[in-house]
């Protein structure tokens, strides 16, 4: 089967690699028919993620038919047509249990890591990606949902990470009603918590970029406050002047490690250009929220990235929250939102490449060319 090939920062390929077969019981066998390229895999592409090893595909946003069976899975039938989830997670450990999905014990059983990611590492278990014609979805029991049939299928694509991880950004930034809502990054997940923010009651979503395409997107889209830090002094004084000084309730990291360079921190009045990798907009999310808010993190962030403003966070009394999100908690509230069309995630899709073209895609998505938001590899 053709598959995507990982051969070290900036350079993948496809090429052929074996067919995937059913290594357990709970197993089954996918033919992919569409998969995204997300922010996440840039940190890879970028070289950004420890162990992520040549020759690895990539992949973990993708929908398909169901193909083949492990003797345990019952739920599924051959030909279903299903969206998979972008964690691994085994239904029944003590994680699971309490629909910390994302944190699953079982798909990853190193000490230090969290839970089992298709595509994303060693770190994140080993697995293999959904950017290939074929996939193995271990558990497959418990995370492949079949796409209904009144639901689009690209609607479904983006139910499998981005649509529940701007959800979860929301949900996890406590929003109160008439909270004011800052969302660093506009981005597809920055977008879709900029979204989700007003159904958790906020009364203003203001959201921060450089990229004036992505800002009148979201402009539109989520019906927000848009304002571009290139063209701030300073982005935190900023926040904190339009909104009485007192900083925002809540405030949404939906960058993580910002390999390109792009943003600019102010210290004692100099701007400093920070080091590949820095976690700048965390940096504004802490300094800019309010005394006693809450900071949701969802941009995923390397280990190198320890500059978090510690010190900060305590005088301030500021709840730090972060994780990767479980997508299948948030599966039945998010499939009804779209189905009833309050949500339709699909609208941020920009490009769409054949799978032949995928070093093209990340490329163009990579450096945000040709108005790039979201892209869609049909196969
Ligand atoms: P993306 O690369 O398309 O978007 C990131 C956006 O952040 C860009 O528009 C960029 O211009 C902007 N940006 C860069 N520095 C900034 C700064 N200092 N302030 C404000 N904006 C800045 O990526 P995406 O697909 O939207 O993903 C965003 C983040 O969410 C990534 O770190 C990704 O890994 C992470 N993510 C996390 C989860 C999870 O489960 N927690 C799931 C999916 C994605
Ligand atoms: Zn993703």
């Amino acid at each position: 089967m053709k598959a995507m090939n990982y051969r070290g920062p900036f350079r993948i390929r496809i090429d052929e690699k074996p067919m995937p077969e059913i290594l357990h019981p709970r197993d089954a066998i996918v033919q992919v028919t569409r998969a995204c390229i997300c922010g996440s895999d840039l940190h890879l592409y970028h070289g950004m993620v420890p162990d992520t090893r040549i020759g690895s595909t990539f992949g973990h946003e993708f929908i398909g038919i169901v193909r083949e069976l492990g003797s345990e899975v019952t739920n599924l039938k051959v030909g279903d047509k299903v969206l998979v989830p972008f964690n691994i997670a085994c239904g029944q450990c003590v994680f699971c249990l309490q629909g910390l999905y994302a944190n699953c014990h079982e798909a990853n059983t190193m000490a230090t890591a969290g839970g089992g990611i298709f595509g994303y590492s060693h770190l994140a278990g080993g697995y293999d990606g959904g950017q290939a014609e074929y996939i193995r979805v271990p558990y497959a029991d418990v995370g492949p949902t079949v796409i209904p049939e009144d639901m689009d299928e690209e609607d479904a694509l983006l139910l499998t990470d981005v649509l529940p991880t701007g959800y979860q950004a929301a949900e996890m930034g406590g929003i109160q009603k008439g909270d004011t809502v800052v969302v660093f990054g506009a981005g597809p997940v920055g977008i879709m918590a900029a979204r989700c923010a007003w159904l958790f009651g906020a009364e203003r979503v203001i959201v921060i970029d450089h990229l004036e395409y992505r800002l009148d997107f979201v402009k539109n889209y989520a019906n927000c406050e848009v304002y571009n830090f290139k063209s701030l002094e300073d982005p935190v004084l900023f926040i904190k002047h339009i909104t009485n000084w007192l900083g925002a309730d809540v405030c949404i990291d939906a960058v993580g490690s910002d390999a390109c360079g792009n943003a600019m921190q102010t210290i004692t009045g100099k701007k400093l250009l920070l080091q590949a990798g820095a976690a700048t907009a965390l940096h504004w999310a802490i300094n800019s929220v309010k005394k006693g808010g809450i900071v949701s993190i969802v941009g995923v962030y390397g280990p190198t990235d320890n500059l978090v403003p510690i010190g900060n966070v305590l005088n301030k009394g500021i709840t730090i929250r972060a994780n990767q999100t479980s997508v299948k908690r948030l599966l039945p509230k998010l499939m009804k939102h779209v189905q009833d069309g309050i949500l339709s995630p699909k609208d941020i899709i920009t490009h769409r490449f054949a799978l032949e073209d995928l070093p093209d895609a990340y490329r163009i998505f990579s450096s945000k060319l040709d108005e790039c938001i979201k892209p869609v590899i049909v196969l």
